[in-house]
């Protein structure tokens, strides 16, 4: 069995332009508009010796009670469910939402191996603008940039072994 991979975050942070980078297909909806990506969406990519399966997920937004936003976040805990490992992905340049802590929390509490990928970093460094990230609890925060393929493959190499 190839290793399964769910990326999730809120909307707008990247996940499906991660997605690609990851699987080398263009398939998931990548848009500028926030949660546009409803459903999850599965690809499969290979780095080094790594093959795995990966899931793009729309939005989350754990509390919501209704509607989209409620089949959103079934989606993304069913392929939390099914992910050997999750990548919780938000948005460097925007900073800690009040729905990064909802998913952390979510994430915490799961206890399911997680990265926390800090997507949009092209030309930051580590340091002050990610250090409010660990507010959330989940460890070490992994700076890249899908859009320009920044720190993808050690990505795969945190979240699958040593390529
Ligand atoms: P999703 O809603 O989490 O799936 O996010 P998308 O992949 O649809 O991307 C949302 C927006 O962020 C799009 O306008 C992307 O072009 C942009 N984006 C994605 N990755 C990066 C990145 O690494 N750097 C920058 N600056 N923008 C990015
Ligand atoms: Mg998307």
């Amino acid at each position: 069995m190839k290793p399964v991979i769910a990326l999730v975050g809120r909307p707008n942070v990247g996940k499906s332009t991660l997605f690609n980078r990851l699987t080398k297909t263009r398939d998931a909806i990548v848009a500028d508009f926030a949660g546009l990506t409803r459903d999850r969406h599965y690809g499969q990519g290979r780095q080094g010796k790594h093959e795995y399966i990966v899931i793009d997920t729309g939005g989350f937004e754990p509390d919501a009670s209704k509607g989209i936003f409620k089949e959103m976040a079934k989606q993304t805990r069913q392929a939390v469910a099914e992910a050997d490992v999750v990548l919780f992905v938000v948005d460097a340049r925007d900073g800690l939402s009040a729905q990064d802590h909802d998913i952390g929390n979510y994430l915490r509490r799961l206890g399911k191996p997680c990265v926390l990928v800090a997507n949009k970093a092209e030309g930051m460094k580590a340091g002050a603008q990610l250090a409010e990230f660990y507010e959330l609890g989940l460890g070490e925060v992994y700076p890249v940039s899908a859009a320009h393929g920044q720190g993808v493959r050690e990505l795969i190499e945190l979240a699958l072994g040593p390529l």
